[in-house]
């Protein structure tokens, strides 16, 4: 990979396509997210906002609730700023916080019409996928699994009508990239909305709703925290969508299921999220060095990552991706599942253990992980590369693989 292809743009620059969504967007992401709303607290000055615990809203003698606020399983005081700030990032209308991104994807799901159909990728973060087969279809909800990295099979398979086409790009772990505008076109052809898994990417890298996606959905756990302290999700919609009876009822949902996140935790996501542009920038630069060090390496039988020019995807990537390919690649180690398993107990740096999108490095073996049914293949292991020394981080992985 050229450095050019690593750095294609500076996601600090450039917001110019905003114009037209719902936020405002005067200044460039990596502003935006530093800065919050930057708003300060009216009563005292402070510039960090206060953690607003209260679950009950005092109503006015008339019975009337004159500040719009209830009962926080409805909505909180504390989902304010980081719904705003994710809003403005995203460029959608508004935003919602969940306790998880299972909790927003879930809710999202069950808001479709009943007997909807949800046409899905093939290669997806797992436990979303298995949410699908052991959760939506004993529900009735028609699920329809395609290669979306093909836009071919997808509009196939919108042949047989959908309700909702979700999409998760680069997806996990095989790192496959999605044409979302492509997507979008086809889905909204076929009278269904698209929703984008934007977590590994983040509103950094890639903003869905610029490419025609109508809901963006975040595991803040992720990249949007950052600190692998907070586990959080997080769902925006587009201006168009919403007014769309599916965001009203997600929202309603959210609320009569209770699957809300606490004020702490939307803090800390708040605070997170003012260093997300410096750090995906850092784990996006890590990421492609490592990728191109080990490229061709006879001790790796692939590499996968979107931001090497012959992986599959690499031009879509580039052109929805600004700045960086993100922070996440799997390494296929050479001699199967047991060579790749011993080299990930020879590191020293890398942590070994699930999730992704923290400070610190992270390495796991995935189809230990997911099952018989895995689409991944047993000699992947999935590295989820942090803000360390990319120095100290090659010569950790090169240890590790030894001669
Ligand atoms: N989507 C992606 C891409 C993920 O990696 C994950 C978690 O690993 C999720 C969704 C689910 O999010 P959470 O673990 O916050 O429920």
């Amino acid at each position: 990979m050229t450095d050019k292809t690593v750095a294609a743009a500076s996601p600090t620059s450039g917001d110019a396509a905003a114009a037209g969504t719902g936020a405002e967007m005067p200044y460039a992401r990596a502003t935006h997210a530093a800065r919050g709303t930057g708003r300060v607290d009216a009563a005292t000055g402070a510039v960090v906002s206060p953690i607003h615990v209260s679950t009950t809203f005092e109503r006015a003698a008339d019975l009337s609730y004159p500040r719009g606020r209830v009962y926080s399983r409805a909505d909180s005081a504390a989902y304010d700023e980081p719904e705003a700030v994710l809003t403005t990032l995203e460029g959608g209308a508004e935003s919602m916080l969940f306790a998880s991104g299972m909790a927003a994807a879930a809710t999202l799901f069950q808001a479709l019409p009943q007997g909807a159909r949800i046409v899905a990728p093939e290669v997806m973060y797992w436990g979303l996928r298995k949410w699908l087969i052991d959760v939506a279809r004993p529900a009735g909800i028609g699920v329809a699994f395609v290669d979306m990295t093909d836009m071919a099979a997808l509009a196939g398979a919108l042949d047989g009508g959908a309700d909702l086409v979700w999409i998760e790009t680069p997806s996990n772990p095989l790192w496959g990239v999605t044409d979302i505008a492509e997507a979008a076109r086809l889905a909204h052809r076929a009278g269904a909305v698209l929703a984008v898994d934007n977590t590994a990417a983040t509103p950094i890298l890639t903003r869905p709703i610029e490419h025609g996606a109508d809901i963006v959905m975040h595991s803040a756990t992720k990249y949007l925290n950052g600190h692998s302290d907070v586990l959080a999700g997080t769902l925006t919609v587009s201006v168009g969508a919403a007014g769309d009876p599916l965001w009203q009822r997600t929202r309603m949902l959210r609320g009569m299921n209770g699957s809300v996140l606490g004020p702490f935790e939307a803090w800390l996501l708040l605070r997170g999220m003012r260093t997300l542009a410096i750090r995906v920038e850092r784990a996006s630069a890590n990421a492609a060095a490592i990728a191109r060090h080990f490229s061709g390496d006879p001790r790796v039988r692939a590499i996968l990552y979107p931001g090497l020019p012959d992986f599959p995807g690499h031009d879509i990537a580039a052109r929805q991706m600004a700045g960086g390919f993100g922070g996440m690649l799997s390494l296929c180690v050479a001699g199967g599942r047991d060579a790749a398993i011993t080299m990930a107990g020879r590191l020293r740096l890398f942590a070994r253990a699930t999730s992704l999108g923290g400070v610190e490095s992270l390495i796991e073996h995935r189809a230990s992980i997911e099952g018989p049914t895995s689409p991944v293949p047993d000699d992947l292991l999935r590295v989820s590369v942090g803000i360390e020394d990319v120095g100290d981080l090659i010569a950790d992985l090169d240890r590790a693989l030894g001669r």
